[in-house]
């Protein structure tokens, strides 16, 4: 691949689409980098809450992008669209910004700023995101689709190279702590620079989309949809999916009794409730359609199947920005080649080892292939899974030994990114091929639709796990200031006074360890052991589903 790249011209369209998605990652994962830390630190919810609206706000940015698709392919365009996702999501953070300016004088509009601006964020994210990737393989002509591969290799490279920059300059200026204190009022710089970030990426964008982002023949790609003309639509693209208004009616109905069955029987919030339901039913909804062949049904359930694995893997991953941020800040040494790193720039590692990794993994593939030992998709990605447990296997080790006290050696949260980099690169870029690959074309968007919910569902459920990280250093250091010892009333060997549980709460301590499917988790090892046994069972048996799910691909890899 590597050869392959310096040997292909790619359009320059490709470079100004890697600008603009760069710039957007950078302010994307950099306000990631310090989201639950502010929400924790400076408007004072607990770290249980946070983790919660931090699973939530990731779900939503990825159940929006359907929205965003279905308005630019009806009304707007792709363009307008990324315009209109760009300056949306610069509002937001600036509206984060101001939030970080007035918290210590005005908490609760603080707290209503953050919720007016995550939301804004999730609709400029749903706009901006379909619409930057779909524009990336009009770019290229038919006769060279072979170059997509690389072009997206490079493109995640993009995505990664942004969040890299994020990673490195929002932790610097946002993530300030001296003399072992924080400065709570440094966070307002870090969602400032997302927002010029965000604003370069939009101009950026504005200014070269008319001279770059043309077609081969050098019509300009995502205007006006009333505009398009029959060549902008691949071959057999304009036979359009539609359903019947009664097929339409039962999927309603299915939307609100699934919703309904996971908020009140499975206890999970609204947000959380909706993200699950629309994944489902959109799902039935295609395969009930009456038009779709043997093949293609078996195909469409092939990405169903790997849909549902993968929302382990997202949901172990996406601890990056909660519950690992937060074992960074309490209790973890930082020292890193003898410089205290800010807890929020951990997360870095990823950005750097997608970047440094992605052309490795693309030749590792080639060079199987050209060997006929390249394997199938849904094989590759039970391999990101057993990394990822493989990953949270090595840190419960690691923690197990630490007590209360004991720090982690950063680099464990570094070797942890490194493996889970690995399982990214078999799993992420992999899957979206896959969908485009197994499509039927007329329901190919609606496709990608349930491949983003899934990884909705997994930020979501990222959210519910991460909300059961036990009590980590800091608070048993707060608490034993207090004169409380916090293990003994965990292990209800000590009776905490009616005083002493008035004076945790308020420091947002919890009295009880927290349980998951009726387990209770009692430290960091148990912790950690929820991701491996999740993630090691998914993956035993979706190795076990390859042979199956080969048969079922019909000849596709
Ligand atoms: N890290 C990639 C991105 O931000 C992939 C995330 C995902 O597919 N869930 O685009």
């Amino acid at each position: 691949m590597n050869e392959q790249i310096a040997q292909q011209r790619h359009p320059k369209g490709l470079w100004v689409l890697f600008g603009t998605e760069m710039w957007e990652r950078f302010n994307f994962y950099g306000m990631r980098t310090i989201l639950t830390l502010f929400i924790v630190n400076a408007l004072l919810i607990s770290k249980e809450q946070s983790s919660i609206i931090y699973g939530g706000f990731l779900g939503l940015c990825y159940l929006t992008p359907m929205l965003g698709g279905f308005v630019a392919d009806r009304f707007l365009g792709n363009r307008l669209c990324i315009i209109l996702g760009g300056l949306l999501m610069a509002l937001g953070q600036l509206l984060l910004f101001f939030s970080a300016t007035i918290f210590s004088s005005n908490l609760e509009l603080a707290k209503t700023l953050l919720y007016v601006a995550l939301g804004i964020i999730i609709f400029g994210n749903g706009f901006f995101k379909p619409n930057i990737s779909s524009m990336v393989s009009s770019l290229y002509p038919k006769e060279e689709k072979s170059k997509l591969d690389t072009a997206f290799t490079i493109f995640y490279m993009g995505i990664n190279l942004g969040a890299f920059l994020g990673q490195l300059i929002c932790p610097l200026i946002g993530d300030v702590i001296k003399d072992g204190v924080r400065d709570i009022h440094a966070f307002k710089w870090g969602y400032l620079a997302s927002s010029i970030a965000m604003l370069i990426g939009t101009t950026t964008f504005f200014l070269l989309k008319d001279k770059y982002v043309r077609t081969p023949e050098g019509r300009p790609i995502g205007g006006l949809p009333s505009k398009n003309i029959a060549a902008d639509y691949e071959e057999g693209e304009a036979q359009k999916a539609t359903f019947s208004s009664t097929s339409l009616l039962v999927a309603s109905a299915a939307f609100v009794g699934l919703g309904l069955l996971f908020h009140y029987i499975f206890d999970q919030n609204i947000i959380y409730s909706i993200i699950y339901a629309s994944g489902l039913t959109l799902a039935g909804l295609i395969i009930s359609d009456g038009s779709i062949t043997k093949i293609e049904r078996d195909r469409i359930l092939v990405i169903y199947i790997v849909s549902f694995f993968i929302i382990f893997f997202w949901a172990a991953f996406e601890q990056a920005g909660s519950s690992l941020t937060f074992i960074a800040n309490d209790q973890t040494d930082r020292n890193f080649f003898g410089w205290q790193m800010p807890p929020s720039m951990v997360q870095i590692f990823n950005g750097i080892f997608v970047v440094a990794f992605a052309i490795p993994f693309s030749i590792l593939w080639d060079k199987l292939r050209a060997k006929g030992k390249e394997p199938i998709s849904p094989f590759k990605q039970a391999i990101g899974l057993a990394l990822i447990a493989l990953s949270y296997f090595i840190i419960a080790n690691n923690v197990k030994d630490l007590g209360n006290s004991g720090l982690l050696a950063v680099k464990w949260l570094i070797l942890l990114y490194l493996i889970q980099t690995f399982g990214e690169l078999c799993l992420s870029p992999i899957g979206l091929s896959l969908v485009g690959k197994l499509s039927p074309k007329r329901f190919s968007s609606l496709l990608y639709g349930v491949f983003f919910l899934s990884n909705a569902s997994g930020y979501a459920l990222a959210g519910t796990l991460g909300s059961i990280l036990p009590a980590t250093g800091e608070q048993f250091k707060n608490a034993s200031k207090m004169g409380i010892n916090l293990q003994g009333v965990l292990d209800k060997t000590i009776i905490p006074t009616s005083e002493q549980i008035k004076l945790l709460s308020e420091n947002k301590i919890s009295i009880v360890n927290p349980t998951f499917a009726s387990f209770t988790i009692h430290n960091l090892y148990d912790f950690f052991m929820v991701f491996v046994v999740l993630c090691g069972l998914a993956s035993i048996l979706l190795f076990l589903l390859t042979p199956l799910l080969k048969k079922m691909m019909h000849g596709i890899r």
